[in-house]
């Protein structure tokens, strides 16, 4: 079969080196790509990924009969819709499916309607309104810009002040279109953790639970970034949270049969809190997170295009998930001076030799190939270095070991990923 994945970031390399890994797959696109899957893919920087007809007409052009969709924005922009109504099978869901990720206000109304439990929220057009309902909840209140604002949309107010300014941020135009609605909600307490789920005619094949590091430094301190590191499984979930996260992922699948006008098909991401009362929904993605994919994947035992596959065709009683018995660990090495501005091409050492050390991957996010073959920094986060171990602290030592053997000027990596579930949740 020939495949075509749509993205350039470490979550795209993790699916097209699973995907390259399958015994059906005969030509396997990258679009644009970056400098690792540049090794096993065909890159294709030249296709605009958020235009559905350009897609589609390279689609035709090249045979490709499964299209991989990564980032939020094509499936924001209809790129599924164009490729299905076309009969190629899409994994990722259409424009509307995709809303619940690109409008708080949609997703917060989906979640309320079906009784996923989440945080008690307003949506207004309107300053005055949104600064009274935040008045009315009392600091700490969270502000959100609606739309898509690649993380930078959101405040956790510690006091009124703060999220009076924040409501004024949004409305002055900050976020452009995004921030035209802006949603004030409750402010929830406890660790977060997300869970993925594989979702396709209203069920969802839950993957296991992972947890991020946000912020660019560490003791979670800094600014927020795409993602510093993960870890998936996560020691500190209970079984009972496991089981409740599991429930309520189902409970939004079934949801998306009954709503949606066309079925739900690619992965539903959901970010949860766990609060004293249970977990609770914070946000939903409808896509494979980064870093998560880089730590979930591997772990992967069922071929993955068998999986895409079968939930790209509606077929989800057709996929068996079976897991590694082992912990997986990812480190992120980023650009000197990210997540603000960075240098790019300077040249990158040592993936290789990391690579070599039993069960450790390196996933590419900003990297390019230069003319005569070299490799080279293209973004702030440039790669992520992913163990799996037989126990979770053998997986953290074994990627921070292959982090050290990796050399670009100005890198920069938290050594405290996955330190405090090492300690335990109260710790
Ligand atoms: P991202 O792009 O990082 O996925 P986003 O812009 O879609 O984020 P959210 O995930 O809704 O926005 O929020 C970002 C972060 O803000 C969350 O990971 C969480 O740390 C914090 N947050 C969001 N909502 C709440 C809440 N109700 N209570 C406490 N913290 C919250």
């Amino acid at each position: 079969m020939n495949i075509l994945v749509l993205g350039s970031g470490g979550r795209e390399h993790a699916l097209a080196r699973s995907i390259a890994d399958s015994p059906r797959t005969d030509r396997l696109f990258v679009a644009p790509g970056n400098g690792g899957t540049a090794a096993f893919a065909q890159n294709v920087p030249q296709l605009s990924i958020e235009d559905g007809q350009a897609v589609l007409a390279f689609a035709q052009r090249e045979d490709v009969q499964l299209v991989v969709v990564g980032p939020e924005a094509p499936l924001v922009a209809g790129v599924a819709d164009a490729l299905r109504q076309a009969g190629i099978d899409v994994f990722g869901p259409d424009a509307q499916g995709a809303q619940l990720e690109g409008s708080k206000t949609f997703s917060k109304r989906f979640m309320e309607r079906n009784g996923i439990p989440t945080a008690a929220y307003g949506s207004f057009t309107d300053a005055a309104a949104a600064r009274g309902f935040a008045d009315q909840l009392g600091a700490p209140v969270v502000v959100k810009a609606d739309g898509l604002a690649a993380g930078k949309g959101v405040v956790v107010a510690g006091t009124l002040e703060e999220a009076h300014a924040a409501i004024d941020e949004c409305f002055s135009g900050a976020f452009g279109q995004a921030g035209a609605v802006v949603v004030v909600e409750e402010c929830l307490t406890g660790p977060e953790c997300s869970m993925l789920a594989f979702v396709s005619q209203g069920r969802a094949l839950c993957m296991a639970p992972a947890q991020d590091h946000k912020r660019a430094f560490e003791g979670d301190a800094g600014p927020n970034t795409g993602g510093m590191g993960c870890y998936s499984p996560v020691p500190i979930v209970s079984d009972d949270e496991l089981a409740a996260m599991q429930r309520i992922m189902q409970q939004a699948a079934e949801a998306t049969a009954r709503e949606f006008d066309h079925d739900y098909r690619g992965v539903l991401y959901g970010g949860f809190m766990l609060t004293p009362e249970g977990p609770k929904m914070l946000e939903f993605n409808a896509r494979f997170g980064d870093p998560e994919t880089q730590v979930v994947l591997p772990r992967l035992r069922t071929d993955l295009v068998d999986v895409l596959q079968a939930v790209a065709q509606g077929r989800p009683d057709d996929i068996r998930l079976e897991w590694a018995d082992q912990w997986a660990v990812g480190v992120v090495l980023a650009s000197a001076g990210y997540p603000g501005a960075y240098r790019k091409g300077l040249p990158i050492a040592g993936c290789d030799e990391a690579a070599q050390l039993e069960g450790v991957t390196v996933y590419h996010a900003g990297t390019a190939r230069t003319a005569d073959g070299g490799l080279v920094t293209a973004g702030g986060r440039v790669l992520c270095v992913t163990a799996l171990g037989d126990t979770f602290e053998d997986a953290r030592a074994c990627a921070y070991s292959a982090c050290t053997r990796i050399e670009f000027e100005g890198k920069q990596f938290r050594a405290d990923i996955g330190e405090r579930a090492a300690r335990g949740r109260h710790a």
